[in-house]
């Protein structure tokens, strides 16, 4: 991109993206399933080289990251730090959603169990702490990478990057140099797949929109609603104060950072999917160092999902409205808790956080034809919600990133960035 383009507004990546969803939002709505197979595999070949570029990403990001955190104390209080973010920004979310449905109660009267015809997808795996610490280490490293299973690798690299950190100063100049200039390689290709994303968003939206259209959404409105004001508080609102209030980092600021892996989760549902983009932007946007955001990010993607979270303990709570039951005060701490288990364990991928609320709804005992038939119709509707609830899931984790890096005395985390785009 030449500088003069840069500086008009249309030579921006962001807008233009915003352009591309504007069009395939027209594109899909007059094409209706006729658009599909013409434009639908732009976009699905343009997640494919995201995806291609996943399992490298991730295995150079976190292996020189946690090489030059080093090991022992300085990785422990990375870690622990991580965490506690994690787990802060879900219950907060959560909380939101718990307090929404009560206030709102969108499912109480409403008349649709029995009606759904969609099929539900089959059980993902159960998500209980000792479930969640058996997937994270894996039996055979290659076949982790392979799947891809990305718990498992994550693991496998945090410990490998802390094995490098403790090898003598030869060896581990030599391994340190090897895995930076590989994560530069796949920051650079990164880059040139980034500047496809208006074509490739052009053709999920249309995709999205043309499958789907406009007219199952009304029966839903209030769910739907209640769900998109959940996320729209938490991401307004408590996730800047979270960066106001822990990092001291000017929200506006960040937001305008992460236009494009917000638009880019937006149109692919798949936080997943988003992270090279992700990584990109906290590091050469937000100004957060490789050390703290290859250790945050990759993490981040696959067990802090906030958006999810929140959408669980909602989703659940509306269903027991839809039926007429009313949950305790207790039962609600269950579902509270399980949601943030489910959360951890959902996928970051297209709509596994309604795959799995089976097994929050499971936690207060909620099964049988009638709870399938309102989980079908959430089905039905859900890829709106699932693209709000994964800008919320990166968007948090890109926060996490910062307020850690602040919180590790790195400057120049929160500096408005001058450049348009990125330098390919
Ligand atoms: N699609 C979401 C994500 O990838 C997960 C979900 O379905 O909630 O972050």
């Amino acid at each position: 991109m030449s500088a003069v383009a840069a500086q008009r507004w249309y030579g921006r990546l962001h807008w233009q993206v915003f352009i591309a969803m504007a069009l395939g939002i027209a594109a899909g709505a007059a094409g209706g399933a006729d658009i599909v197979p013409r434009v639908g595999w732009i976009g699905l070949l343009f997640v494919r080289l995201l995806k291609m570029v996943i399992v490298p990403l991730v295995l150079f990001s976190i292996i020189s990251g946690v090489a030059s955190v080093g090991g022992g104390r300085n990785l422990g209080r990375m870690f622990s730090k991580t965490l506690g973010y994690y787990i802060l920004s879900s219950l907060l979310a959560i909380l939101v959603g718990l307090v929404l449905v009560n206030v709102i109660r969108p499912g109480a009267g409403a008349n649709i169990a029995g009606a759904g015809g969609a099929t539900i997808p089959e059980l993902a795996e159960p998500g209980t702490p000792a479930d969640l610490l058996m997937r994270m280490v894996p039996e055979n490293v290659v076949h982790a990478a392979a799947k891809p299973d990305m718990l498992a690798l994550i693991f496998f690299c945090i410990l490998f990057g802390a094995a490098v950190a403790s090898l003598p100063e030869g060896p581990r100049e030599t391994l340190s140099r090897f895995f930076n200039a590989g994560f530069g390689a796949m920051m650079k290709m990164t880059g040139w797949i980034i500047r496809l994303a208006p074509i490739g968003v052009f053709g999920l939206i249309a995709r999205v929109v043309g499958l789907t259209g406009f007219d199952s959404f009304r029966a839903m409105a209030l769910y739907m609603l209640t769900i998109a004001s959940g996320l729209a508080v938490h991401l307004f609102i408590t996730l800047p104060l979270l960066l106001i209030v822990l990092g001291r980092i000017r929200p506006r600021i960040h937001f305008r950072n992460m236009l494009e892996p917000l638009t880019l989760a937006f149109s692919t549902s798949s936080s997943g999917a988003t992270l090279p983009v992700t990584l990109r932007a906290v590091e050469k946007k937000v100004g957060v160092s490789n050390r703290v955001s290859s250790f945050v990010l990759p993490m981040g993607a696959t067990v802090n999902m906030d958006g999810t979270a929140l959408y669980e303990c909602a989703g659940v709570l509306f269903i027991a409205q839809v039926l007429g039951i009313d949950l305790s005060l207790g039962q609600q701490l269950v579902v509270v808790i399980t949601a943030l288990l489910a959360s951890i364990g959902a996928a970051a991928v297209p709509s596994a956080g309604l795959v799995i609320i089976f097994l929050v709804l499971e936690s207060v005992n909620l099964r049988g034809p009638e709870v399938d038939a309102v989980v079908g119709i959430m089905l039905a509707i859900d890829r709106p919600l699932d693209m709000f609830r994964t800008s919320v899931n990166v968007f948090s984790d890109s926060c996490g990133a910062a307020i850690i890096a602040r919180s590790e005395g790195e400057e120049g985390v929160d500096k408005e960035q001058e450049k348009g785009g990125y330098d390919t």
